[in-house]
């Protein structure tokens, strides 16, 4: 079915009377916004527009009728095959296209394999290219839910692909393999068109004031569980990144663009971004991202499309769809349309233009085909480009191999099958080995270190080095500190790993892993007569605790370490006494069999009491947990990333329900019902999350013996210095420059041009500190002593006997920093005052919790601490 021009002049009258209607200023400035229509096209391909029944730019379209139509090109065409690669937590399909020309599909394996060929130069380093090698292209579309009109642009991309029968099409069908993934993000995508095609009114409305504009609570932005998955490409926590990086090794493209949208009074973002950079790309990634750019602006300005390249959108944090592809040896690129959420069909900008959804389609339609254009331009250059990244030469710094000692129960087998899922290389020694120059995460200094058998070996000496050093370098040249993100990443420090890096080889017989290390997980002595104990130091007791909870069991938890048959548990270790689970009696083995295996621990099994050493099992330094009821604060102002955090801690890794209660139900809830009420970051003032009432409440609720977890800046909010809550203080600014001291603040003569520098210095944009822990509260069982804390705020809390501190930051100022980037101002501040600790309140307490503990599910190192805070401590 063809659609007539009719039509089409319908909907612009529709437009405009609509328009009028709010009296905005719509007449006289609207375009149609024509995709090439200078091109042919195969009549019998349906256009977007045929197929959908209304014009693209109209409405939005659900992700069912997205697919529906890479379905149908898959139907009609040779030229376009289409590949589930994963489903989301909401079960929508996650699919790529595949569109060359049909000799090349013919071919496709072949060309696939000779493709990844370059991604593995071998020993000889660089072989050439093939003079007839078809570029790969990655389009990706829609990874921010409610940043829509890319996905609508993805369908139009195909169409042109798949169907145009001019001479450049069919060149770009020739020389390329285009992969178009239509939607990164469909339950977020999805979130936002219900959202939408509910709130619009018939008439149209460019107020972006509007109900219709002003999306709700947590926005669609993120997936299921409110993650920002333009920040999971490197760490895969989520089944949509797992699944798209499997295809994306498969197919390993040379060139990748992201296509996002920004705020709608912007005009559109093209390449290049700004600093900082990271050095460990090759020399030559810049220059090609401004060719693309110049690409996209020779199709900007032909149609008047308005454009800035250069600002705002740094490349250096490894985790978004524009920085991983460059990462593997990609030209890896970032699109912003202005639009947005607030954007809907059409929103009146601040200098008064009606930006509709036709355009912003228009725009990253453009963008798109004018990307595959310079990619195959540029063909041979780009390949060499590709494969040259790979190569030996093009490997920097003195780094030889990483050393991931294997402990069995912490974060490395996370860290290591996230290492496999990129391609890279990993081993695992098969003798002990001493190292002369094993290098330290906390403070970079060398010294001789020994290893067992079974570590894991990380060499520098394959093709994925710029990815490795990118991903495991304890800190990364950074020379500008206004940054878009986060300032480090090192993923040992990040799962807070005791591991080692050295320059030259590691020098120990090695054997390859293949497969990612499960966690030892079953029952030693499962017919014990006695006791039941899991340690906690496990990475997933906590998920133990909950289905021994689950399943009736009563469950203590060790106070205090206690050896038996010179194994040591230590604290907070799991207790099941079989004489207080008598009626289990019959049962027990096999419950205790099931959950090991579910839960992935390992359950000893004790036939007595007596411990060689430290407390006995039946001790009253045991304590009874009993399975808490939990709630956690989501909606406005809560920070949806945070909660989220939380949320997926709970659901998902520790398998524990918890209650999510809306702000606004703050002040009726029934309080009594829980024993924890876990309180997230907030934007803004607390007060707008609970007004003095709902203040009160929780204050009387605490007395009452309630356990309150307030986390990042609702910590700080706790103080005496804000709310008065406790007595817990608030570090000071030092105020010992003597300018300061007179009342003047030196910034207050920072010049104009300056002051985002200055603001860019005195944040600091998530650096590593390193933490001291006591281990021996129960806030801290089962966590290291050492504990690299992630920090984005310049507040710290000051220890005093008032209140149990149990993590505090290195005291000395030059052992604060352990990577990232802050001022020293900031470094002195925090130097030996604390970020962890419990104060208590009448029959409760309150937990303080100042950095984020599972930030981005990554920065998980200090995660055991909010378990524990959640699951252990209203007992204690
Ligand atoms: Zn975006």
């Amino acid at each position: 079915m063809v659609i007539k021009n009719s039509t089409f002049f319908l909907f612009l009258a529709c437009l405009i009377i609509a328009a009028l209607t709010v009296s905005s200023p719509l007449f006289g400035q609207e375009r149609d916004f024509r995709f090439d229509p200078g091109v042919t096209y195969n009549e019998e391909i349906p256009t977007p527009e045929a197929f959908l029944g209304y014009k693209l730019g109209s409405t939005f379209t659900l992700h069912s009728d997205v697919v529906g139509y890479f379905k149908k090109l898959d139907e009609l065409s040779d030229r376009l095959s289409l590949h589930k690669y994963g489903e989301t937590y909401e079960g929508r399909g996650l699919y790529y296209a595949v569109i060359s020309s049909e000799e090349n599909q013919a071919n496709i394996a072949e060309l696939r394999e000779e493709n990844l060929a370059l991604a593995n130069p071998g020993e000889n380093d660089n072989e050439g290219v093939a003079a007839d090698q078809p570029i790969t292209v990655w389009l990706s579309y829609n990874v921010h839910g409610n940043e829509p009109s890319s996905s609508e642009a993805a369908m139009q991309s195909a169409y042109r692909l798949v169907a145009g029968m001019d001479q450049e099409t069919q060149n770009m069908r020739e020389q390329a393999i285009t992969i178009i993934d239509p939607m990164i993000n469909p339950d977020g995508r999805d979130r936002y068109v219900f959202w939408y095609k509910s709130a619009r009114s018939n008439m149209l409305n460019t107020d972006a004031a509007d109900y219709e504009h002003d999306e709700i609570w947590p926005g669609g932005r993120t997936n299921h569980y409110w993650f920002d998955l333009n920040r999971d490409w490197v760490w895969l926590v989520h089944p949509e990144s797992r699944g798209r990086i499997a295809a994306y090794q498969q197919w390993m493209p040379q060139v990748h663009l992201d296509l996002h949208e920004q705020g709608f009074n912007a005009n559109y973002f093209t390449m290049p971004g700004t600093t900082p950079r990271n050095y460990e790309l090759p020399d030559d990634y810049e220059k090609w991202t401004d060719v693309f750019g110049r690409g996209a602006i020779e199709g900007f300005d032909e149609h008047n499309i308005n454009y800035a390249t250069r600002e705002a959108f740094d490349f250096f944090y490894p985790g978004y769809g524009s920085s991983y592809p460059s990462n593997m040896g990609a030209i890896g690129m970032l699109a912003e349309q202005g639009g947005h959420s607030r954007g809907g069909r059409a929103v009146e900008t601040d200098d008064g233009y009606v930006l509709t959804l036709r355009q912003r389609i228009f725009d990253h339609y453009t963008n798109s085909i004018s990307v595959v254009r310079t990619a195959i331009e540029n063909r041979e250059p780009l390949l060499n480009y590709f494969q040259n990244s790979f190569t030996r030469k093009a490997k920097k710094g003195n780094i030889g191999a990483f050393v991931l000692p294997d402990n069995g129960n912490d974060y490395t087998y996370e860290l290591v099958d996230i290492l496999l899922q990129h391609g890279v290389e990993v081993s695992r020694a098969t003798e002990d080995f001493n190292l002369g120059n094993a290098y330290a995460y906390s403070n970079g200094e060398s010294g001789r270190r020994s290893f067992k058998e079974g570590s894991f070996v990380i060499s520098m000496d394959q093709p994925r080095h710029v990815f490795l050093n990118t991903l495991m370098k304890r800190q990364l040249t950074i020379r500008d500190s206004v940054m878009y993100d986060m300032s480090t990443w090192s993923a040992p420090q990040a799962y807070n790993l005791d591991a080692a890096w050295t320059t030259g080889s590691a020098g120990v017989a090695t054997e390859a892993v293949t497969e990612s290390p499960q966690y030892r997980s079953g029952v030693q002595n499962p017919d014990a007569g006695y006791a039941y104990v899991v340690d906690w130091s496990q990475r997933y007791a906590p998920n133990a605790l909950s289905k021994l909870w689950e399943a009736g069991y009563r469950v203590r938890s060790a106070q205090e370490p206690f050896t038996y048959n010179d194994t040591t548990y230590g604290e907070g270790s799991l207790i099941v006494l079989i004489g207080r689970n008598y009626a289990k009696k019959d049962q027990i083995a096999d419950d205790m069999q099931r959950i090991a295996g579910e839960a992935r621990v390992q359950i000893q099994g004790f036939d007595t009491g007596r411990m060689d050493d430290g407390i006995d099992l039946a001790s009253r330094r045991s304590q009874p947990v009993d399975k808490p009821k939990v709630a956690l604060m989501v909606d406005n102002p809560f920070n949806s990333y945070t909660a989220g955090q939380i949320w997926f801690l709970f659901d998902r890794w520790t398998e524990f329900g918890i209650s999510r209660i809306r702000s606004e139900s703050l002040s009726s809830v029934d309080l009594s019902e829980y024993d924890v009420l876990i309180m997230p970051g907030i934007r803004g003032d607390f007060s707008s999350a609970a007004d003095s009432t709902a203040q009160a409440r929780i204050k009387s609720w605490v007395q009452a013996g309630g356990t309150l977890v307030a986390t990042e800046n609702t910590a700080e909010f706790m103080t005496k210095e804000k709310s008065g809550f406790t007595s817990v203080e608030l570090v000071k600014k030092d105020t010992t420059d003597k300018k300061v001291k007179e009342g003047i603040d030196p910034e207050a003569y920072t010049s104009y041009a300056a002051r985002e520098d200055s603001s860019g210095l005195k944040r600091i944009p998530g650096a590593a500190f390193n933490g001291v822990i006591d281990n021996t509260h129960p806030l801290a069982f089962g966590v290291p002593e050492h504990l690299y804390s992630l920090k984005f705020s310049d507040e710290s809390l000051k220890p005093t006997t008032d209140w149990q501190v149990v993590g505090h930051y290195a005291k000395d100022a030059d052992e604060v920093l352990a990577s990232g980037y802050a001022s020293q101002e900031n470094i002195k501040k925090a130097a030996g005052n604390a970020f962890a600790g419990v104060a208590n309140m009448g029959s409760g307490k309150v937990v303080f919790l100042l950095d984020n503990t599972q930030y981005r599910m990554f920065w998980v190192g200090p995660a055991r601490m909010l378990q524990n805070a959640v699951m252990l401590l209203h007992d204690m």
